[in-house]
C-alpha cells in the first residue's frame, strides 16, 4: 500500500553479524569529532553552505600543506574528480596507463573516453613499474599510480613518483592516488604538487577518517589541471561531509592513533598466516592484502561468504590472489578460523 516504510536493511544489505573485510572500509568509523561535527550542521542543512564550510575545509587542509587554497578542491569522496580527470586527459588518440593489479576505476572511466588502456604489470616487489609504465606509450595521457597500491597494499617509492614525472610522455599528467597513503609510513606527494609539477593528487576520508558513507575527498593539483575537471560536473558538497572533514584534519592525533591500531592488527593477521605458510603477496603496508591462496580465488571468495566471513574479490591477473581488508582484532580472529577451515578443506 502506498505509504507504507521501509524498515530495517535493504534486501542487498550484508546479513547480520557478517565480518565485512571486502571493501577496504574502517570499522572505527568516523571520530567522536567528526560526529559531532556532523549534528553541528545538520540543522543548517537547509542552505547550501551557510558558514562556507566547504572553503573552511579547503583552506584548512591547504594550511596544513603547504599549498595556495586554488590548488584544492573538494568532491563527495575521490571516486568523482579520479573519473574527471581521466575523462578529462584521456581520449581515443590519448591513452590510459596503469599497473596491474591496481584500482580499476580509472580504467573503466578510460572505457567512457574510449581511450586505449594500457596495462602495465607490478615490479617483482610489487611497486608501481614506473619504468615500464613511462615507456609504455608515448601518446600516455594519464599515468596512475594508486601508493599504496589497491588491491596489494604495496607501496611505491617517492624516488619512483620523481621519476616519473620527470620522464614521463609530454602532455601526458600523472594521476597519483593516495586513498590510503596515512596508512604508511611513506611520504605523500603534495610537495610536487606545491612545486607546479604535473600531477593531479587524489585524497579521501573513506579510508584512515572512517568517513565511506558520509563522502569527503579531495583533488590536489596546479589551478589550470583541476579547471580541466569542471566541464565533467559541478555539485555542491554535502555540508556534514565538508564538516566532518574538517574536524577530521583538526584532530592531530587521529592519523597516527588509526595508523597504528590498523598497522598491528595488520601485521598480527600476516604473521598468522605466514606462520600457517599461506602466501601473503609483497610486503603490504595498509588496510588491505592480497593471499595467494593457490586454488580458484573465486572459490575461496564463495566459501568465505557460505561462513559469513566477506573478504574482498579476485583481480583477473592473478586469478589464485584474493584480497582481504584489515577488520578489527575480533573480526580478524574469525577471519582467521574461517581461512582455516576453508582451507583446510579440499578445493571445490
Ligand atoms: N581510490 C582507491 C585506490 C580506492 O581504493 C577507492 C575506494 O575503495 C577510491 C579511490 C574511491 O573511494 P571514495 O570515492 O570513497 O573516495
Amino acid at each position: 500500500p502506498s505509504g507504507m516504510a521501509l524498515h530495517g536493511q535493504s534486501p542487498n544489505a550484508p546479513p547480520s553479524g557478517a565480518v565485512l573485510i571486502n571493501a577496504n572500509e574502517n570499522p572505527l568509523g568516523p571520530s567522536k569529532a567528526a560526529c559531532d561535527a556532523i549534528a553541528r550542521v545538520a540543522p543548517l542543512g537547509g542552505r547550501y553552505d551557510l558558514n562556507g564550510e566547504t572553503d573552511l575545509l579547503t583552506r584548512t587542509f591547504a594550511a596544513q600543506n603547504g599549498l595556495k587554497p586554488e590548488y584544492v578542491e573538494v568532491y563527495a569522496g575521490s571516486s568523482e574528480p579520479l573519473h574527471y580527470s581521466v575523462l578529462a586527459f584521456t581520449s581515443p588518440a590519448k591513452s590510459f596507463v596503469t599497473a596491474d593489479p591496481s584500482y580499476e576505476a580509472g580504467m573503466y572511466a578510460a572505457k567512457t573516453s574510449q581511450a586505449k588502456v594500457v596495462k602495465v604489470p607490478l615490479t617483482k616487489d610489487y611497486a608501481h613499474d614506473v619504468k615500464a609504465m613511462v615507456a609504455a606509450d608515448a601518446q600516455a595521457g594519464v599515468i596512475y599510480i594508486c601508493n599504496p597500491n589497491n588491491p596489494t597494499g604495496t607501496v611505491t617509492t617517492k624516488q619512483d613518483i620523481i621519476w616519473a614525472l620527470e620522464n614521463k610522455p609530454a602532455g601526458s599528467i600523472l594521476l597519483v592516488d593516495e586513498a590510503y597513503i596515512h596508512l604508511t609510513d611513506e611520504p605523500d606527494t603534495l610537495d610536487l604538487v606545491a612545486q607546479g609539477k604535473d600531477l593531479i593528487v587524489l585524497r579521501t576520508f573513506s579510508k584512515i577518517y572512517g568517513m565511506a558513507g558520509i563522502r569527503c575527498g579531495f583533488a590536489v593539483g596546479r589551478p589550470d589541471l583541476l579547471a580541466k575537471l569542471k566541464p565533467f560536473g559541478q555539485n555542491a558538497m554535502p555540508i556534514t561531509g565538508s564538516a566532518a572533514a574538517r574536524a577530521s584534519l583538526e584532530d592531530a592525533s587521529l592519523v597516527p592513533t588509526r595508523r597504528k591500531i590498523i598497522g598491528d592488527t595488520r601485521r598480527d593477521t600476516i604473521a598468522w598466516l605466514k606462520a600457517g605458510g599461506y602466501k601473503v603477496i609483497g610486503d603490504p603496508q595498509t588496510n588491505c592484502f592480497m593471499i595467494d591462496t593457490g586454488r580458484n580465488g573465486k572459490a575461496v571468495f564463495a566459501a568465505m561468504k557460505a561462513k559469513n566471513v566477506l573478504i574482498g574479490r579476485t583481480w583477473p591477473i592473478w586469478p589464485n590472489a584474493v584480497r582481504v581488508s584489515v577488520g578489527t582484532p575480533e573480526e580478524m580472529a574469525k577471519f582467521k578460523i574461517a581461512f582455516k577451515e576453508v582451507m583446510d578443506a579440499k578445493p571445490t
